[in-house]
């Protein structure tokens, strides 16, 4: 038996041998006995009123010395509340370190509850939102960011990708808001400076839209002259004709290049203006006779299937320049007498084209990067068909600016399927489907 116990059992044993003693010698059983039991009761409500009194008092008042079961309960519960205080000390030290941490960091962090309420920031978060303590605690985080961008980024509840939006108390400073949610749909904020890079990034863009601007003259008059002497290339040594016409080739390659850089740059660069209602059908027409005439004697058989007399809210000039990259990629890229399928169809989340080829494929490995710059699943193959690498990259970012996706299906040696999807709030018409 527990010491503590046999301790608690040998008072009660006297109490009772004393009790019988008593009845013994007095012949009242009975009364010494009930007697006996009141007796331990109160000592035992006594211990009871001295552990809730301690208990009470916290752990300032000394513990209470007491014997048998009793010492040891008072002792137990001193052993529970001190281990349960070490443990909160060193709770408390782990969340000031990770508050000083968080303080310290560069970026801003800030916690904002289930309702949409800022709870805490830090240093960095008061410097590029203007928050203040303890004015701003509590209050809801999208009306201490006041910005519509963030709003709806907010309540989106889909941060797969970062926001990027000017810091509110200082415009020139560019900030990236990733958003976590966590626990019960409470949200940590990482906010990231990215002034520097947003500014290297405009020069990146600027240097580039001004080589290409500046190319483009000097690359004119030099192609023009090549051309000149390319016409008259007969009355040449057959050796200086051969040279004349490679370069006249390689002129227009660098001047399709420069198209491209040029057409990159105002897809980055310019601003969005009022959409054009686009007919896809003439649109898509007047691009497959182009792509006819572009295959010329390799003879592709080109088909145009065009499901429904869909407008479409955009930018014409755009629109055609990706859906002419994709359908004269198909006809560069597939061997002569190949077939090419153009769709424009409609479907319950909007439209799509697609351009479907049974041209040599690509590799999946390069799917992914096929949009990059400059990007060429098989350099060799875009000797002979002049690409510049560019098309791809240019159709993903006239997509972008459309809120569309591009879709890349292919198989080695079978053919590849480029579709583009674009939601339905871009469709303008609402007709029947006309097969
Ligand atoms: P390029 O000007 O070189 O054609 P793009 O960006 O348009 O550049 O295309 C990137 C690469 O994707 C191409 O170099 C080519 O390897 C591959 N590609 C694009 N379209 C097709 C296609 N229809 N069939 C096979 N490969 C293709």
């Amino acid at each position: 038996m527990n010491p503590a116990w046999r301790r608690e059992l040998r008072p009660l044993l006297l109490l009772l041998a004393t009790a019988l003693a008593a009845g013994y010698f007095f012949n009242e059983f009975s009364f010494s006995f009930a007697f006996a039991c009141g007796l331990y009761i109160l000592w035992q409500w006594l211990q009871l009123y001295r552990l809730h009194h301690w208990l009470q008092q916290g752990q300032s008042t000394q513990l209470p010395s007491t014997y048998g079961i009793w010492g040891s309960i008072f002792y137990q519960t001193q052993r529970l509340q001190q281990r349960s205080q070490k443990h909160q000390q060193r709770l408390q030290a782990i969340i000031n370190r990770i508050q000083d941490s968080t303080a310290a960091l560069q970026d801003a962090v800030l916690m904002v509850d289930s309702h949409g309420n800022l709870e805490w920031w830090n240093r960095a978060a008061g410097e590029f939102l203007g928050l203040k303590a303890p004015v701003d605690v509590g209050q809801p985080i999208t009306n201490l960011i006041r910005n519509p961008l963030f709003k709806g980024y907010f309540d989106s509840v889909n941060y797969d990708e970062p926001l990027s939006i000017p810091s509110p108390v200082n415009a020139q400073l560019q900030l990236q808001f990733n958003i976590t949610l966590f626990g019960r749909k409470d949200r940590l904020i990482l906010v990231h400076d990215i002034t520097r890079l947003k500014q290297l990034e405009a020069m990146r863009k600027d240097f580039v839209a001004n080589v290409s601007h500046e190319l483009r003259t000097p690359l004119t008059v030099v192609s023009g002259y090549i051309e000149t002497m390319d016409m008259a290339a007969d009355s040449l040594p057959p050796r200086w004709g051969r040279m004349i016409s490679q370069m006249a080739q390689q002129s227009r390659r660098m001047e399709s290049l420069i198209t491209d850089l040029l057409m990159l740059s105002r897809l980055e660069t310019s601003h969005q203006n009022q959409p054009d209602s686009v007919s896809i059908r003439s649109m898509l027409e007047t691009i497959v006779a182009d792509a006819r005439a572009l295959s010329g004697d390799r003879h592709h058989q080109l088909t145009l299937k065009v499901q429904s007399d869909d407008q479409l809210k955009g930018y014409t000039d755009e629109l055609h320049s990706a859906f002419s990259n994709l359908i004269f990629n198909a006809v560069k890229y597939t061997q002569d007498g190949g077939e090419i399928q153009v769709s424009w169809s409609r479907h319950p989340d909007g439209v799509r084209l697609c351009v479907k080829d049974n041209g040599p494929g690509i590799d999946e490995h390069h799917i992914p990067r096929l949009t990059e710059r400059f990007y060429r699943a098989d350099p060799s193959r875009n000797n002979q068909t002049g690409g510049t690498g560019l098309g791809l990259a240019i159709v993903k970012h006239v997509l972008l600016r459309h809120q569309a996706e591009l879709e890349i299906h292919s198989t080695l040696g079978q053919g590849s399927e480029f579709c583009c999807h674009f939601p339905a709030e871009r469709c303008l018409t609402d007709t029947e489907p006309t097969i």
